[in-house]
């Protein structure tokens, strides 16, 4: 752990981004947030608003980013994320991926600051190794739907390499897995939030396709304390961080059931174009690196406080 340092946190009002604000604040440093607000929102921070040590401005970072005075590190997590927001807006996943990520490389440059970059698992596509190592190279189609995101990500990865080559800049590149917990929007068409948000409105669980694709599920708190071990590790190049926890979509659903302790029915509806069939963080690079990283939240205890917290919002609608 570093002593207090000034940290700009790109996506900063997003699901993680507003999570990595929280953690920075509570471990001492000086944390200035940057976000756009458009798949982000002003109450994931409004509880940091007024602290001394917290900052907030709304810009989007595709434009030229501009931060009076010291930076030591840049974060960045700005872009929308879940399926149904990147699909809803392909060009600006794109820039935020590509432009954005200039901008944030440039600022670090600029102020001879660290920079982790958040990619996603993403980059691996439809894997076709299991579960997925750093070194796979990727099985993804650039044209399709979900190109926009895959190859923003794959992109910011190459950029964010070629300044470390080139510049000498000290980067991090993070490769996210699918990850759950408080903050994440009820509507954001993620799996987790949607059937937990279906059954307690006794709604019927929407499975895509069969239902036996897979997904590993990290909780929020986990993959926060993972990407802050990659920050302060010595590891430069793409580290996979999520919980190896492998689950079918029915799996999942039967588990959302059992959590809500509403028995609703499952429903099938086609399976999204170049919907990944498997997925799964091998995690030894992350462990090596942060001497023993392993999730502590298991997927049962994530789904329950995801749902008390799901239960709260919706009350709120
Ligand atoms: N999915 C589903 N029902 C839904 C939403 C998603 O069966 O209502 C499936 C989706 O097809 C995918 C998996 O759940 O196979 C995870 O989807 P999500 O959008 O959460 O993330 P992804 O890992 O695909 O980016």
């Amino acid at each position: 752990m570093s002593s207090m340092s000034r940290v700009v946190v790109t996506g900063g009002a997003g699901f993680l981004g507003s999570h990595l604000c929280d953690a920075l604040v509570a471990d001492g440093h000086e944390v200035i947030a940057i976000d756009n607000l458009s798949t982000g929102q002003v109450r994931n921070i409004e509880h940091l608003f007024g602290h001394d040590r917290f900052k907030f401005d709304r810009h989007d970072v595709t434009n030229f980013i501009w931060v009076p005075g010291q930076v030591d590190i840049v974060l960045h997590f700005a872009s929308p994320a879940s399926p149904i927001d990147y699909l809803e807006l392909p060009i600006q996943t794109l820039k935020v991926g590509s432009l954005g990520t200039h901008n944030v490389l440039g600022l670090a440059k600029n102020k001879g600051a660290k920079v982790l970059v958040a990619s996603s698992s993403e980059v691996y596509g439809d894997p076709e190794t299991h579960p997925q190592v750093e070194e796979y190279w990727g099985h993804v189609n650039p044209v399709g739907p979900r190109g926009v995101y895959d190859e923003a990500k794959r992109f910011a990865e190459a950029m964010t390499m070629a300044y470390h080559r080139s510049h000498g800049l000290d980067v991090r590149v993070v490769r996210i897995f699918n990850t759950y917990g408080p903050r994440m929007r009820p509507s954001d068409g993620r799996v987790v939030s949607t059937f937990l948000t279906q059954a307690l409105r006794s709604e019927p669980l929407t499975v895509f396709g069969n239902g036996e694709q897979t997904r590993s599920f990290c909780y929020v708190d986990d993959l926060i304390r993972g990407v802050l071990g990659v920050l302060w590790s010595d590891h430069v190049g793409p580290v996979n961080v999520g919980n190896p926890g492998e689950f079918t979509m029915i799996e999942l659903a039967e588990m959302v059931r059992e959590i809500t302790g509403n028995n609703v029915p499952i429903v099938f509806d086609d399976l999204p174009a170049d919907d990944p069939s498997r997925r799964q963080p091998d995690i030894s690079l992350l462990s090596e690196i942060t001497g023993g990283f392993e999730p502590r939240v298991d997927l049962r205890v994530g789904l329950t406080r995801t749902a008390e917290w799901l239960a709260g919002e919706l009350e709120q609608v």
